[in-house]
């Protein structure tokens, strides 16, 4: 897999994949890494929104696909075709990195900082779909292992509420950090009021409500 042509290796990435007793191949990192800083991008072939439906059909998957990332509205990456290292980062409940949306790309950051030889993860925050059943927990289940596991990869159940505290922290996270927090803000927000469009226009009658709902990690 490491030698595919789909494959994009990242120069002097600050972590080495093997085994993970969270799931398959793992992030460890090599160096110590500083909080803030920023580790890799997610990357992922461009595709639409319905063309990652047709790719990927979580009711006839053995398990869910974890390797598609909700750019915006309109855009998934798929690193399942295309990739680099970074889609080994596993999902954690209780992460020391986190996603970050910046200028059409996906970049991971250290939450905190990381001495060598720990895993690292971040929360892939499954958006809910009004499409996903009573069985979408059991789906998406997590295993971290962490003591705050909310048991699923799904994001928390209270979303509006949710989301408005996160971007506020975040807001005063990214405050402190260098010129990305403005032009995030506003992609942020531009994506809020676009997705908010969106879902008005979109019908019931849209491929998507033939499935459970397929699994898309978003920026935290
Ligand atoms: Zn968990």
């Amino acid at each position: 897999m490491m030698t595919s042509p789909s494959f994009q290796p990242t120069p002097s990435i600050p972590f080495e994949l093997r085994q993970s007793p969270i799931q398959g191949l793992g992030a460890f990192a090599t160096r110590r890494i500083r909080k803030g800083a920023r580790i890799i991008e997610y990357i992922g072939e461009r595709i639409t929104q319905a063309e990652a439906d047709v790719r990927y059909d979580d009711e006839s998957m053995e398990r869910h696909h974890t390797f598609l990332f909700n750019l915006d509205d309109d855009t998934v990456l798929d690193a399942g075709t295309v990739h680099n290292e970074s889609r080994y980062i596993n999902h954690s409940c209780e992460p020391n990195c986190q996603s970050l949306i910046d200028k059409g790309h996906i970049h991971i950051y250290a939450l905190r900082a990381i001495e060598p030889g720990e895993e690292l993860t971040y929360d892939y925050a499954y958006e809910r779909t009004p499409e996903m059943g009573d069985d979408a927990e059991g789906l998406y289940v997590c295993r971290c292992g962490t003591p705050s596991c909310r048991g699923t990869i799904l994001a928390p159940e209270k979303k509006a509420p949710a989301r408005r505290k996160k971007s506020a922290s975040k807001a005063k996270r990214s405050a402190k950090a260098p010129s990305k927090s403005k032009s995030k803000a506003a992609s942020k927000s531009k994506a809020a009021s676009k997705s908010k469009a969106a879902s008005k226009s979109k019908s019931p009658a849209t491929s998507r409500s033939k499935s459970a709902g397929r699994g898309r990690r978003a920026a935290s």
